[in-house]
């Protein structure tokens, strides 16, 4: 124990949610071949994009606006809602911290499921909270029946749920979403991590209630839109909600350069619907080499497929094949997931590549 730090980050052990696959790369000694396991889009982002970041370089000298007040009103316009339901973070990632940090104290419990998001545990983690988890059902979804059951019986003040799913790839529909919302405990706010609602399917989504205090919806740039290097995120909440986040966020956490280069994807919502064909094209891809191999996968309304290998042996081992054949995808730790590696959908070109070292690595499995 040091004097130097806090009790409750002494006591923290030294983890991280992920282990970089630059970190990885590190380890082996060599670049990856083929990057498929951070569900990063394979597709890059709008063109437009690359233009406003050019203009933009100039003025990298300045600080960002602390506001973020061109897209926030940007982001208001495409929600029909106001610019004061709308926080903006250095990707869900960091809001998720700021919702920890606004709404658990010491000891206070959290609900999610087994295997789930894992940002979301590590803050828990690091605001001193309780974790309590539910396992995903039978068919790999997220159980809401028993989760909001055990949010109830803790008196949870947050209930995690991601929808569309990582790392099961699982949908709910609107009702399910609905469900939890209305039996949840008064003082417990449904954290309803959207990263990937781009890829669900048209019109289904939970309805887009801003003027609801049981619910923040988060967002993101990382995925369709194609920029989870430069941290952009955003929640949609009550502007009580907002207003309690802008006390503890980080004024100038999301640059000017990221702020921008968001806008501008915002402004190119044909390019994320091209990314949107594309991801599903591969999905079908992955679905049929799957086939071929035998193997089962969980359908998937996000940019990644489950391919399960049957065992957690099998998966873990998978992952260090290809992994030898220069290929990098990631599987869950936690049963029933644990059986499955999680691979995001690449180009084309990656899935060849993918069809040729997935056949020789089960051989070797
Ligand atoms: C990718 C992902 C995130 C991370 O989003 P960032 O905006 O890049 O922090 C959050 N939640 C889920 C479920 C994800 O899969």
């Amino acid at each position: 124990m040091s004097a130097k730090f806090t009790p409750l980050v002494s006591q923290l052990p030294a983890t991280t949610p992920f282990v970089g696959p630059e970190t990885l790369e590190r380890r082996r000694g060599a670049p990856f071949r083929i990057r498929i396991g951070a569900n990063e889009s394979a597709f890059g982002a709008s063109p437009k994009v690359r233009a406003a970041l050019t203009a933009e370089l100039e003025r990298a000298a300045w600080y960002c606006d602390p506001e973020h007040f061109d897209l926030r009103s940007a982001l208001a316009r495409l929600h029909g809602i106001e610019r004061e339901n709308l926080v903006i973070g250095e990707g869900i990632d960091g809001l998720l911290g700021l919702v920890v940090r606004a709404s658990v104290a010491l000891g206070e419990a959290v609900v999610t499921s087994a295997g789930a998001y894992p940002t979301f545990n590590y803050h828990v983690n690091g605001y001193g909270g309780r974790l309590v988890f539910v396992p995903y059902d039978a068919q790999c979804r997220n159980d809401v029946e028993a989760l909001v059951a055990a949010a109830r019986r803790e008196g949870a003040r947050l209930l995690y749920l991601a929808n569309p799913d990582n790392p099961s790839g699982t949908f709910l529909a609107a009702d399910a979403v609905a469900f939890a919302l209305d039996a949840l405990p008064a003082d417990c706010l449904l954290v309803l991590d959207e990263a990937y609602a781009e890829f669900a399917p048209a019109g289904a989504l939970a309805p887009l209630d801003a003027a609801d205090p049981r619910l923040i919806r988060l967002r993101t740039f990382s995925k369709a839109h194609g920029l989870a290097g430069m941290r952009v995120g955003y929640g949609i909440a009550t502007p009580d909600v907002v207003a309690a986040f802008d006390k503890i966020r980080l004024h100038f956490g999301v640059g000017r350069l990221s702020q921008v280069a968001a806008l501008a994807a915002l402004g190119d919502a044909d390019f994320a619907a091209g990314v949107v064909r594309a991801v599903a094209a591969g999905r079908r891809d992955y679905e049929a080499l799957a086939a071929r191999l035998g193997l089962a996968t969980i359908a998937s309304q996000t940019n990644f497929v489950a391919f399960d290998l049957g065992a957690a042996e099998r998966s873990q081992r998978m992952v260090a094949l290809l992994d030898e054949r220069g290929v990098f995808v990631r599987r869950p730790g936690v049963a029933p997931l644990d059986r499955f590696v999680r691979i995001t959908v690449g180009t084309p070109e990656e899935r060849a590549g993918l069809a040729d070292a997935l056949p020789d690595a089960l051989a070797a499995l």
